[in-house]
């Protein structure tokens, strides 16, 4: 799997473009904002982009959805539908963050636990992993031995649960049971920062080792 990072809006979300090797198919993964630049990245790589993919509804992951899907004729899919209301409330959360003004949209396609996404010869796993937003999903891809794990995992700690309907003990559960089960040597790709990598995490991340209850 080809992996380009593209950090965007002022929040330094890590957009992603990522490709199959062999077809040359590509998905946008959490397009926050700055259209041009992912635009150009697309164009310079050659890429034909089949989709867009969701983490989440926080405007720092969905800004340039709509432009995206617009400008390349590709449908939006995910996150799950528990974060309806945080897609809904784009105007609000345009407001909340100081962004420029943003209409609310829905996806093409919500997402749930168990689907498998097709991207050429790549397969992605959907993992619902709520706690900081209610319908966060994750995107396994077992032949990279990768995970996009927007808002749920950070090298060193893991998302925030203060927002309407985040929970602390869900994300926890979350990250035990549907991250952590995964080998140690998987790549984590985060939504903001660093990569880092499951065995990285289950020893040294202070908020998931007990350390901090
Ligand atoms: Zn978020
Ligand atoms: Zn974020």
């Amino acid at each position: 799997m080809k992996v380009i990072t593209i950090p965007v809006t002022p929040f330094m979300q890590n957009c992603r473009v990522i490709a199959c090797d062999v077809t040359g198919k590509a998905a946008i993964v959490d397009p926050g904002g700055d259209v041009e630049k992912i635009l150009s990245a697309v164009e310079e790589h050659n890429l034909a982009v089949e989709f867009i993919l969701l983490t989440h509804g926080h405007l720092d992951h969905v800004g340039a959805s709509n432009k995206l899907a617009d400008s390349l004729n590709i449908e939006i899919v995910g996150p799950h539908i528990e974060d309806k209301f945080w897609l809904d409330g784009l105007p609000m959360q345009a407001q909340m963050f100081g962004f420029a003004p943003q209409a609310g949209f829905t996806p093409h396609k919500w997402l749930e636990e168990g689907d498998v996404i097709e991207l050429g010869e790549l397969k992605l796993a959907v993992k619902h992993c709520p706690g900081h937003t209610p319908g966060h999903v994750v995107f396994y891809e077992p032949k990279s031995a990768s995970v996009l794990v927007g808002d749920v995992l950070f090298k060193g700690s893991v998302g925030r649960t203060d927002f309407p309907k985040g929970d602390a003990a869900q994300l926890k559960h979350a990250i035990e049971t549907k991250l952590f089960t995964l080998d140690d040597k998987t790549r984590v790709m985060s939504g903001h920062g660093e990569d880092t990598s499951i065995g990285y995490e289950k020893r040294n991340n202070p908020f998931m080792s007990g350390r901090f209850g």
